[in-house]
């Protein structure tokens, strides 16, 4: 019986010891495959691993239902995958034809290396549109810039920003970053010093220009005068010389491309909320032609009022571009 006895107590001890060193190598299996990836682990320990029937998750980027403009160029900002397990791969069926006027469809089908795939479609319409919106934002960066940018991207709206010396060099980066125009609106914006004579203009334009292309590589050749072409502000400043007559020759001569715009939003002239900066600008807008509309990124109500634009915009069958060399000017008379 005591033989018996002592078997069993050395079994219990081998057990025991055997589960120790068990425990054990399990502790430098986790240390040592938590640098490799968690199927290894597991196999690592002769466990079967679980079946793998979770497909990728998957979000279309830029919208699943937009509208492009005929003879335009169509990007695809593709989609975001994600899978718990593996790398996945993404096949693409279906083309734009941005030449004829339809209705088109995109496939995305993303699948994990076990083999499970996730489909979704995104829709692109291409249509005669309305009208084009170019929403342009002037004297930023300021407080209100990284609202806007989140506006814009959630629509996949570019628009254009002249901006001055003022404000965060990241917001110019993003601004840039994010596929907007980023055009020269002067380094200073005092109309005393720019409008003092052309060296002196030209020399503020340059200081704003390395500004950007400083924070981006990009130099802009885009410009808006500060108060526009048509500013009459200047000749309290340029000593009878009609700087303006003068300047909207000379920005061509140098190769800059200057606009000044169609649609006001009144956002520096008295109107203060956003449901006022929207009436304005949607009333404004010009059907069949192109609209330039001004804002200003520094003041928070005119902000607030891009979302609404742009819903109204998109549901009247607008398009939204950004300004480039080959855009619509919207050239103010000079009277200056
Ligand atoms: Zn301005």
């Amino acid at each position: 019986m005591a033989r018996r006895n002592n078997l069993l107590f050395t079994l219990r001890i081998i057990f025991l010891v055997v589960v120790g060193i068990l425990l054990l190598a399990d502790i430098y299996l986790f240390c040592f495959n938590s640098y490799i990836n968690s199927d290894t682990y597991l196999s690592a320990h002769l466990i079967p691993l679980p079946v793998d029937d979770v497909p990728p998750t998957v979000t279309i980027n830029g919208g699943d239902d937009i509208n492009v403009a005929l003879g335009t160029t169509f990007e695809d900002d593709g989609v975001t995958a994600y899978d718990d397990r593996t790398d996945v791969t993404v096949d693409i069926n279906g083309e734009v034809d941005t030449n004829t006027v339809g209705e088109y469809s995109i496939e995305y089908i993303v699948t994990d290396e076990h083999g499970n795939s996730t489909t979704v479609t995104r829709k692109v319409n291409v249509l005669e549109p309305t009208g084009v919106i170019y929403l342009t934002f002037d004297d930023g960066p300021g407080a209100y810039t990284s609202a806007l940018l989140d506006v814009l991207a959630k629509h996949n709206v570019k628009a254009t920003f002249f901006v001055t010396c003022a404000g965060s060099d990241d917001m110019v980066v993003r601004e840039y970053d994010e596929g907007h125009s980023v055009a020269l609106h002067t380094c200073s914006h005092n109309y005393s010093s720019i409008y003092s004579s052309p060296d002196a203009y030209f020399e503020d334009l340059a200081a704003v220009q390395n500004r950007v292309k400083n924070l981006t590589g990009y130099t802009s050749k885009l410009i808006r005068f500060p108060g526009g072409s048509s500013n009459t502000i200047s000749t309290r400043y340029d000593g009878g010389s009609r700087i303006m007559s003068y300047l909207a020759r000379e920005v061509e001569n140098r190769g800059f491309t200057y606009f000044d715009w169609n649609v006001t939003s009144g956002d520096a002239a008295g109107v203060t909320t956003p449901e006022g900066v929207y009436e304005r600008v949607v009333n404004a807008l010009k059907p069949g032609g192109s609209s330039v509309v001004l804002q200003h990124d520094i003041k928070g109500y005119s902000v607030d009022a891009v979302e609404n634009i742009i819903l109204f915009g998109k549901e009247h069958g607008y398009i939204f571009a950004k300004l480039d060399a080959s855009s619509f000017t919207a050239h103010h008379g000079v009277n200056n």
